[in-house]
């Protein structure tokens, strides 16, 4: 519908700069989102990198700054994908979201991740704030209520919606598009924009049926979207702006806000049975339900113009935080705009796309059990190597070079030095600074322009360089004491020693707040390693941070080496991915989930010796097999006879699992099933003894 045209060349003039410390002062409070997860699978480094990692720096790095912020997320736990997991798991769709929300939410929590509150979308008061939403808007005659023709899946007796039918995007022809959107070109897309359409639950062509649904026009805010956006919010990250100029010179369409689902809250209006609010008009609205959990004074937060509201997002959620959800809070009303949405481009792993379905990713859960109390070394890699404005790879190599190099050598070293040698030679306490020189004052200095060229980068949005600017802090420290080499200075000139281990404690403890929106464990350390309060953020290089006399604790690594075999346990572990990927895509079967062995056990698979067999008549595979188990004769109807002649199979032994339930096939009740495997290309041969046994023998 519209398509997304190479959109860095149209905004070459653009100049993007964002009033920085002055804009933000302008604002009384802070509100930060983070995309909403799905809960149908775990977190991985994508997500991380693209969304989480961001929010949560620029949420610590206000709170450090004193302002008034929350920070709010929740797992989205409507919408299409859900039903298809809960459907080929077989079970209800309240039992997925249960488990991929507590398990989501403990990953978050041990990544360090401060939400204020991690909320669901199915918690009830997010159902009656979306609810409410919704009526207001159709109170107002905000809504087109139209019947239009819709894929519908005969065999399955359902509509298609969204990600229950997929086909060839008619704009890149990626084969796999789903029916809201083509994940290949970023691209939104209707169901009937999909060329060869094919449902995804029964895999069978669907046919077109008359449904109602209510669209939010979005044609008719089309020239507040582009007032909005391309004139008032020119400061907005590239990628965005772009994505939202091709979306909006390309012109805006109706979009229907409600789906024929039996998961998700209803439309409540009168006539309207079997339809829910379309996911993606609940789930935004998920962020205003999880402040009304937090606070009292939630409206503050969503309706005060002196409210800085931010949204952090992956680059496929742009559309709908810069579009269509600033579309419904302008028709509501009441609502303030996002001040930002610094979405990022995507992360790649290895090379290859990040795909859940592939399980080509590195989840956070088993991040967190494989790297023990290593959160800050993926934080550090994801943040210093972040796709802010470029699609980015993810390596292992890289993973280990940058904890190695720069946690290791730079921070982890420089801060160990400097506590070593304060015991060596100052009895663990802090010593006096007396007669500094031009170096040490220069370096005491230079801490304060280093914050505020964090602050700078912070404040808009270029996490990767305050990253860098913040580690410039510690490698100006290494730089110190090697020039000043007070080891060696230690026997001519005591004093000078005391004044360099002075300043090097005192970037130590600027550093135990300036890395703490980076590295939160790490910056906590750091502060029982000096025994102190932690440093205010505005202290840092304008005060004394650490008082002569002071006493710090025994020091400890900050950082450890990660060594080789540790890289090279997950690099075999994505090739076998791969290689199992491969397998499956030349044909062979996926995996199917793991079975506890009393699920095995209650298999009763016997050897069994046919004693007859015949073709069933009016048919082309039905083979009808008289059988001897042993225990009974019985008959069990196989559709082999594509491959095997019945007169061939008298007297041979066959493996049969015999407590299957009986079924009719043509008539005829069959009782079992002959196990045969079965190639890629569907051909059949038979599982059989490698030696003649006992008839009625168990196979286990
Ligand atoms: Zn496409």
């Amino acid at each position: 519908m519209y398509p997304v045209i190479n959109y860095l060349c149209q905004i070459t003039n653009q100049t993007n700069t964002i009033p920085g410390e002055g804009f933000m002062k302008n604002y009384k409070r802070h509100l930060v989102t983070a995309a909403l997860p799905y809960a149908n699978g775990p977190v991985h480094i994508g997500h991380l990198a693209g969304v989480y990692i961001p929010a949560d720096i620029y949420s610590r790095y206000l709170r450090l700054r004193d302002k008034d912020i929350i920070f709010v997320c929740g797992s989205d736990e409507h919408g299409v994908p859900i039903t298809i997991k809960a459907r080929q798991e077989g079970v209800p769709p309240q039992q997925i979201v249960n488990h991929y929300h507590e398990l989501n939410k403990k990953s978050f929590e041990q990544f360090g991740i401060s939400f204020d509150i991690y909320h669901r979308t199915s918690h009830p008061t997010h159902h009656k704030t979306a609810s409410e939403f919704f009526r207001k808007l159709y109170d107002k005659g905000d809504f087109v209520e139209k019947s239009t023709e819709q894929y519908f899946d005969e065999e399955a007796g359902q509509f298609l919606a969204d990600r229950y039918i997929t086909g060839i995007c008619p704009h890149c022809s990626y084969e796999s598009a789903y029916g809201d959107q083509c994940e290949n070109c970023g691209t939104s897309l209707s169901p009937t924009d999909l060329i060869k359409p094919k449902s995804t639950i029964s895999g069978g062509k669907p046919i077109l049926k008359k449904t109602k649904h209510w669209y939010l026009p979005l044609d008719q805010y089309e020239s507040f979207l582009k007032k909005w956006i391309l004139q008032e919010n020119k400061h907005w990250k590239v990628n965005v702006y772009g994505q939202c100029k091709s979306w909006l010179d390309g012109g805006l369409e109706p979009r229907a806000v409600t789906r024929d689902l039996d998961w998700g809250i209803p439309v409540p209006v009168d006539d309207a049975e079997g339809k829910v609010l379309y996911v993606w008009f609940d789930a935004p609205i998920g962020y205003i339900s999880a402040t009304k959990d937090l606070t009292k004074k939630w409206e503050d937060y969503w309706k005060d113009k002196k409210t800085c509201m931010v949204h952090f997002i992956g680059k496929d959620n742009i559309v709908f935080h810069c579009i269509i959800f600033p579309a419904m809070l302008k028709a509501e009303g009441t609502y303030i705009l996002p001040a930002n949405v610094p979405a990022n481009e995507f992360l790649n792993l290895e090379n290859d796309k990040i795909s859940t379905s592939r399980n080509w990713a590195v989840w956070l859960h088993e991040y967190l059990e494989e790297f023990k109390d290593k959160q800050d070394v993926l934080r550090y890699v994801l943040c210093a190597n972040a796709p802010e404005t470029k699609d980015n790879d993810f390596t292992w190599k890289d993973f280990q070079v940058r904890n190695n190099n720069e946690l290791v050598a730079i921070l982890g070293n420089f801060v160990h030095r400097s506590l070593v040698l304060t015991h060596k030679y100052c009895e663990g306490k802090v010593p006096g600074l007396e007669n500094p020189d031009p170096y040490d004052q220069n370096v005491l200095q230079e801490m304060k322009s280093i914050r505020k060229s964090v602050e700078e980068n912070l404040d808009q949005f270029r996490f990767r360089l305050a990253l860098k600017e913040t580690m410039n802090l510690a490698r100006l420290g290494n730089k110190y004491l090697a020039d000043t080499e007070p080891w060696k200075l230690v026997k001519t000139d005591p004093e000078k020693v005391r004044n360099i281990l002075y300043v090097s404690l005192q970037i130590t403890a600027g550093l135990s707040t300036l890395i703490q929106p980076f590295l939160p464990a790490s910056g906590s350390k750091l502060v029982e390693f000096l025994k102190i309060e932690p440093v205010k953020w505005s202290d840092i290089g304008t005060k004394e941070l650490l008082m002569p006399g002071h006493e710090i604790a025994q020091p400890e690594l900050l950082f450890e080496k990660i060594e080789d075999h540790t890289i090279q346990k997950q690099l075999d572990k994505l090739s076998s991915i791969k290689q199992l990927n491969e397998s499956i895509a030349s044909g062979l079967e996926v995996p199917k989930e793991g079975i506890s062995y009393e699920e095995f056990n209650k298999l009763d698979i016997r050897i069994a010796e046919v004693l007859s067999a015949e073709k069933v008549p009016k048919t082309n595979k039905l083979i009808k097999l008289s059988l001897d188990t042993g225990l009974d004769k019985r008959t069990v109807v196989s559709g082999i006879a594509e491959f095997f002649k019945p007169e061939d199979l008298v007297g041979k032994q066959v493996c049969l699992l015999a407590n299957l339930e009986p079924r009719k096939i043509k008539g005829i009740e069959s009782h079992g099933m002959v196990l045969l495997a079965e190639n890629p290309s569907g051909e059949l041969v038979f599982v059989t003894p490698d030696n003649v046994i006992a008839k009625g023998s168990v196979v286990k």
